[in-house]
């Protein structure tokens, strides 16, 4: 979410600046903005609303260069989208952009005017600015004024600025949202998401929460909360982006659902051993703690609450090990009982979701023994702040609309069980099984995406409706849920769904010809149960859509379209019924012709509360 791009070097930095931010795009914003200095000692600012290539017609209408900058894609918490409310935000000298939220802005705004400070946004941000002028006038130097500026803030932000009149140092703070430096030769470089650098670097140090830094064309300081300088570690990242290329696609979304196959086996590769999961793929002395859990406590967000929905069915089940799963938001926000000998694991794409960053370090403080994340995004801050990581390797993903994070979490969390049950419930045998599940998983994902032509045809009698049911029952009702949220977010058809066994107690008065309904059939022991609950919408008049394994028996007519999905071992079932539902939101999305990589008001990666 949003995006920070800075630059500290010898020759013109615009283009480096532009370049990061067409690379955090796909994150999801509503405008832009740069700010520069070069030897001229004046701020040249240049701000749009829309996306970056608004920013860039903008720049080439008239140019503006420097050898210092700082650039910005903002998604608007505090006032609308306009080019007044983009960053960077300016206060006479100082030049400022951030991600986050700064909760007593009301307060420090008013301090601020009454001290002569005029406002020319509605953002909660130009506090920050004006602060920062203001400590500027009493402070040697400009970290030593943003450490004072920081410790008057309350809420999230990274932050990056300079001062015009020391144009070779820019300084940043961390707290709540990512910043990671790229180290360059005679040029140094930060943003949000290494992804932004990868251009002009591959060695990264990353902030830890309450650093401050000074970063010039050679030299970067890191001083912790405390104000006591630090070293931090620097690495040489293997990441990889090829976010300029959506190969034969046409979004990047379509792509993802296509890569699903690969992305499966990266995460298998390597840790699968012996008929189960290898002791060390969760880390160092992994299997010494998790032979005494007894409780699994998920937290997550979104996509990846329905992934730890079904972790919760197959934890329960199949390992024997007791397990909760809440919304973040949810956690983070009240009193919870933590269970003796409980583990909690957070799952998340980006790894910087911050309400799953907030649960992760209440849950710690509360007393939860270990902690686990599953994220696919190395080095961020959930991986860096729990115990134990298990990483998803799907690989960078740029639709905001998560489809290979999810699966691929998935699978992780199906190696979880494996690794927590066999201390437990789990036979030999059983993960045997499991495992074979898993490597059988890449052919019958391939075999899924054979539907694409099908669906996309089933998909033209949807671009008419205003509202959708989805089915599902046992580990297929999260599934039902995902298939919803990937119809919401993409086509912004209004889609709800239900446990099938549900549908009496209310949905039912729902039904008529214009709700579609659409059904996870896989032949399992519920499928008896279902095919009742299929029949009353039936008796109803409603029209069926069913996903259903060819041995389920469903057969199509005036009321239901029946696809069918290749049989599949019932334990992975929920991963492979996801890609059907994934390109029906896709195909639904491309004849309503919406913004399928970048839906109207969403981010990616949502590093704000
Ligand atoms: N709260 C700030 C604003 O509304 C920053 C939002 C962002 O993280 O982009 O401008």
């Amino acid at each position: 979410m949003c995006g920070i791009v800075g630059a500290v070097a010898e020759r013109n930095v615009v283009n480096i600046l532009l370049e990061g931010l067409k690379r955090l795009e796909y994150r999801g914003y509503d405008s832009a903005g740069v700010a520069l200095v070069d030897n001229s000692q004046h701020i040249q600012r240049v701000r749009a609303v829309g996306k970056v290539q608004e920013l860039v017609n903008a720049i080439e209408a008239s140019p503006v260069a420097g050898t210092t900058g700082i650039a910005h894609t903002r998604w608007a918490t505090h006032g609308s989208v306009t080019e007044a409310n983009a960053h960077p935000h300016k206060s006479t000298n100082i030049a400022l952009v951030h991600n986050g939220i700064i909760e007593n802005h009301a307060p420090l705004r008013d301090m601020l005017k009454e001290k002569g400070y005029q406002f020319t946004s509605d953002t909660d941000t130009e506090v920050m600015a004006h602060l920062m002028h203001h400590e500027r006038q009493s402070s040697g130097s400009l970290v030593e004024a943003l450490q004072k500026m920081v410790k008057q803030l309350d809420g999230a932000y990274g932050t990056v600025m300079f001062d015009q009149n020391d144009k070779d140092t820019m300084v940043a703070a961390r707290s709540g949202s990512p910043l990671v430096i790229g180290l360059g030769f005679e040029e140094n470089f930060i943003a949000s998401d290494q992804l932004a650098l990868l251009p002009v670097t591959r060695r990264f140090i990353f902030l830890e929460e309450g650093d401050v830094a000074e970063v010039t064309k050679t030299s970067v300081r890191i001083f912790d909360k405390d104000g006591n300088p630090v070293e931090r570690e620097e690495i040489e990242s293997d990441v990889t982006h090829d976010a300029g290329d959506k190969g034969v696609y046409r979004h990047y979304m379509l792509k993802e659902i296509f890569e699903q196959p690969i992305s499966v086996r990266n995460t298998l590769e390597g840790r699968l051993a012996n008929g189960t999961v290898i002791d060390d793929a969760f880390g160092h002395n992994a299997a010494d703690v998790f032979k005494d859990i007894e409780h699994v406590q998920i937290i997550a967000c979104g996509t990846s609450y329905h992934a730890g929905m079904v972790a919760r069915y197959w934890l329960e089940e199949l390992a024997g090990v007791a397990c909760n799963i809440e919304i973040a938001s949810e956690f983070r926000y009240r009193k919870s009982f933590v269970p003796k000998n409980a583990m909690i694991v957070t799952i998340s794409q980006s790894g910087e979701t911050a309400d799953t960053l907030a649960a992760l370090r209440l849950a710690k403080e509360i007393g939860y023994k270990s902690s686990l994340t599953i994220c696919n995004v190395p080095g961020s801050s959930l991986v860096r702040e729990s115990d134990f990581n298990f990483m998803t390797r799907a690989g960078a993903e740029i639709g905001v609309a998560s489809t290979k994070a999810f699966t691929t979490q998935l699978v992780s969390l199906l190696m979880l069980v494996l690794a927590l049950g066999k201390h437990k419930n789990l036979s030999a045998e059983q993960q045997q099984n499991i495992v074979a599940a898993l490597q059988s998983l890449p052919n019958k994902l391939e075999e899924s995406l054979d539907l694409a032509n099908d669906i996309e045809k089933l998909a033209e009698e949807f671009a008419d409706k205003n509202h959708s049911l989805f089915l599902g029952r046992g580990n297929q009702y999260p599934i039902a849920m995902e298939g919803a949220l990937k119809l919401k977010e993409i086509s912004y058809i209004h889609a709800e769904a239900y446990a099938a066994g549900e549908l009496k107690h209310g949905p039912l008065a729902l039904i008529d010809a214009e709700m579609p309904i659409i059904v996870v059939a896989p032949n399992n022991d519920l499928l008896e149960k279902l095919k009742s609950n299929v029949e009353e919408v039936r008796a109803r008049g409603g029209i069926l859509y069913v996903f259903a394994d060819k041995d389920a028996q469903f057969a199509s007519d005036d009321t239901m379209r029946v696809l069918n999905v290749s049989h599949i071992d019932e334990v992975v079932a929920p991963i492979l019924y996801t890609i059907p539902l994934q390109l029906l939101s896709y195909h639904v999305a491309l004849i309503k012709g919406t913004d399928v990589d970048q839906p109207r008001n969403l981010a990616k990666s949502v590093t704000v509360e």
